[in-house]
């Protein structure tokens, strides 16, 4: 019983009133989290209900795990047996008891995102239909959408509402889309995301001796973060509650930030209204952050007309005002926030993860990593990939470097048909093949396409080189970012991302757009002399080859964004990025609505630290290859000046260079110091001698050596239109047919 000593009274009331429903809305940091845990371990030890009939939902894998964890210590390896995770998870393991209910296998494959968006694609194309109005991802996040909402596809296609709406966005065929994107699921025994839940709903809907089965066997259903569940959710846990009654639900209004995605505040009104019983507890001490902090929050969040009153209030130390840092451009405030964290650890003795820098968009990570990674300090992204992982990136960063090396079969392999150009598999496989054959570059074969694949492979191919050659051109006059803006734009890649009009394409076009902009800062830096895209690349090769992030790692820094960050906390947080347009984000407020959930979202970032708040902003940051001047966010000037406090000092320093040449040096010097592994220098073809002596002669018959065949013998000659081709048995590598013009013989 000791941990119940660690709690407040309404904490405790929160934990004792185990039966009947209760609602815990309460501010940040208050212990709504701690109360459920505390909750499931009392319910096991003190009540002895068996761990097997508790279902304790959670927003993420992680937070279930950090929950049983905690659990366990109390009540021992018993926690393993509750049912415990977020709704995807939790719901998928149910479908798998009773899949053939709905007429899937048991063992139905679950389709991810991608899976999802490559079927929709190939639908798209057997039906006929123009892929640039019906896009993957549109097409995605519409059928999403509606099974979330509980709209299945024979609703869809007979509501003359969806029908109109989406004959206006001129996409009639949406439901035509998601009734054979149904059926193919189906037939192919998959469920999608959505389907976890949709699924989840039908079963309890036409199957009510399972429901039955579920109602009885959940005696206790606990929800943390109930403020972003939708409606899905919400009914699925108010029909598994519904004959025990025994439901806890804790949130806060003021965090919900997934509106977006469906997420509705509605569902804490009715609540009230669907138990009227209910037990409402109120949390309004906060344990997490010092005095400041809360106040600072508060001061916010008041802002906002829609929100239920709260008084959070806190009795641990009045703390540091938060702390506003200016910076010149994106790249120094990567930097004053790289030495901050560095200053901070050495002089409070603190760890490396016991700070987290959190930003509003996924491509902000790109200066606070480097920065980082400048000063050796390890980072971990949350939720994400580092920004030189992320597809976009590395798909245009491989067009960069096949552009330079037109040898470089990685960034061939990935780029040949990217965007789609319809060269299929089998064709690189040939290009591949030949050119081993024939111990020549992949782009000696492309180049002589007609002659090594014919048809309507080798016009594509043909297509291609002349676009690498082109850039290849701009890239001897051009420096880096122009070079780099021509591939982006002439590729078509950049054309790609910008259609695609839903919120994952509009992140991936702002990394893209973010890459060049770092380009043009390499450019545009007075200290770095060869401005060209060879050296550009030769400086990322080095960044991103040094492992600095690595999500396992303990002892790191924590990067994410603010949507990741939900229910964490850290004693230091940076909060970068707080640019009108940025924060609050210029896309999502269009209404007073989405500028309230951006305020809550603001208002989620300040509460996830302990000890200390930094506000960060640039005055300047690239925007499409310029810089543009930036004006601080608005939500600065809502904090009550009485807990923020302005950094004189770092504000009126000096812009430090930006990444320079020495850089590059530098970091392989210190990488030598403390022994790690620097990436080897390219390595030179070896040059080989083995030069084709004429062949003009050769005949059936005939020995013949190959460099890397061996030795062999001419079974026969053929013709081809100009191209002569032998056909050679060789010794150890049996028959190959040559393109005598390309390979490297020598008659014996
Ligand atoms: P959020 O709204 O961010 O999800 P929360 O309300 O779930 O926050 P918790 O994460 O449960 O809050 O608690 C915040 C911090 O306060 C945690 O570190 C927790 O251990 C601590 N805490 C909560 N209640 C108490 C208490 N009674 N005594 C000491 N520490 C507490
Ligand atoms: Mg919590």
């Amino acid at each position: 019983m000791d941990y119940l000593k660690s709690l407040n009274e309404p904490q405790l009331d929160g934990v004792l009133t185990t039966e009947g429903p209760t609602m815990i809305i309460a501010g940040a940091g208050s212990g709504k989290t701690r109360v459920l845990t505390y909750r499931i371990a009392y319910l096991i030890k003190e009540k002895g209900v068996d761990p097997f009939n508790i279902l304790a939902l959670t927003f993420t894998n992680k937070a279930a795990m950090e929950m049983r964890h905690r659990i366990e210590q109390e009540v021992g390896s018993d926690a393993r047996n509750l049912w415990m995770g977020t709704f995807h998870s939790v719901f998928a393991r149910i479908l798998r008891a009773e899949a053939e209910k709905l007429g899937y296998p048991s063992n139905f494959t679950i389709y991810d995102t991608d899976d999802s968006k490559s079927l929709i694609k190939k639908i798209v194309k057997e039906l006929g239909l123009d892929d640039k109005v019906y896009k993957a991802n549109v097409v995605y996040n519409r059928i999403s959408s509606a099974k979330n909402r509980l709209i299945s596809w024979q609703e869809y296609t007979s509501n003359p509402i969806y029908k109109s709406d989406d004959e206006n966005a001129l996409k009639p065929e949406m439901g035509r889309l998601y009734k054979v994107y149904c059926d193919r699921c189906f037939k192919a025994g998959a469920m999608d995301f959505d389907d976890l839940l949709f699924n989840t709903n039908v079963l309890f809907r036409d199957h009510l001796d399972v429901l039955n089965k579920y109602q009885h066997k959940f005696k206790y259903v606990l929800v943390d973060e109930f403020q972003d569940t939708n409606i899905s959710q919400y009914l699925i846990t108010k029909k598994l509650s519904s004959v025990h009654r025994n439901i806890a639900v804790v949130g806060d209004d003021a965090q919900s930030i997934y509106a977006f995605r469906g997420a509705d505040i509605q569902n804490i009104l009715n609540f009230e209204k669907d138990y009227p019983e209910l037990k409402v507890v109120k949390l309004e001490q906060n344990y997490r952050s010092t005095q400041n902090i809360v106040n600072a929050a508060n001061s916010v969040i008041s802002r906002n007309k829609a929100q239920l009153p709260k008084n959070v209030w806190t009795s641990n130390d009045q703390g540091e005002p938060i702390e506003l840092m200016r910076a010149t451009t994106d790249n120094e405030e990567g930097k004053i926030v790289a030495s901050s964290i560095f200053e901070n650890k050495m002089q409070k003795q603190l760890d490396y993860s016991e700070f987290a820098v959190l930003y509003r968009t996924n491509s902000q990570s790109r200066a606070i990593e480097e920065a980082l990674r400048r000063m050796n300090i390890k980072y971990k992204i949350v939720g994400g990939l580092s920004f030189y992982q992320r597809k976009e990136i590395k798909d245009l960063i491989c067009y960069l470097r096949f552009v330079m090396n037109h040898q470089d079969e990685e960034a061939f392999r990935r780029i040949i048909n990217l965007p789609k150009r319809g060269i299929g598999q089998s064709t690189i496989d040939k290009i591949v093949i030949a050119a081993f054959d024939h111990d020549i570059s992949i782009w000696e074969v492309m180049n002589n396409a007609g002659s090594f694949i014919g048809g309507r492979g080798a016009e594509a191919i043909g297509n291609f080189v002349a676009l690498i050659r082109s850039l290849e051109i701009d890239s001897q006059r051009k420096d880096a970012f122009e070079t780099a803006t021509a591939v982006a734009k002439n590729s078509g890649l950049l054309k790609e991302l910008y259609d695609d009009k839903t919120i994952e394409g509009l992140n991936r076009y702002e990394n893209v757009q973010e890459l060049l902009n770092a380009i043009k800062e390499f450019v545009d830096n007075p200290e770095v002399e060869d401005k060209s895209l060879g050296a550009f690349l030769q400086q990322i090769a080095l960044i991103t080859d040094v492992q600095n992030s690595n999500e396992e790692d303990p002892e790191a820094v924590t990067l994410m964004t603010i949507h990741s960050a939900k229910g964490l906390e850290f004693k230091y947080v940076y909060i970068v990025g707080m640019e009108e347009d940025l924060f609050p984000s210029q896309m999502m407020i269009s209404t007073r609505a989405d500028l309230e959930e951006e305020r809550r979202l603001f208002y989620v970032a300040i509460t996830r630290a302990q000890q200390k708040v930094y506000l960060t902003y640039a005055l300047s940051r690239y925007r499409f290859g310029r810089p543009k001047s930036c004006e601080p966010s608005r939500f600065i000037e809502e904090i009550d000046p009485s807990y923020l406090k302005v950094n004189k000092l770092l504000s009126a320093r000096e812009p430090q260079a930006p990444i320079s040449s020495n850089f590059a040096k530098n970091l392989v010097s210190s990488m030598r110091r403390q022994g790690q592994q620097v990436p080897p220098k390219p390595l030179h073809q070896p040059s080989t001698d083995f030069v084709a002596s004429d062949t003009s002669k050769l005949s059936t018959g005939m020995k013949v050596e190959h460099p890397k065949f061996g030795f062999g013998k001419v079974t026969g000659m053929d013709t081809d239109g100009a191209n002569k081709k032998a056909r050679i048995l060789f010794d150890r590598h049996g028959e190959k047919v040559l393109l005598l013009s390309f390979a490297k013989l020598r008659i014996v």
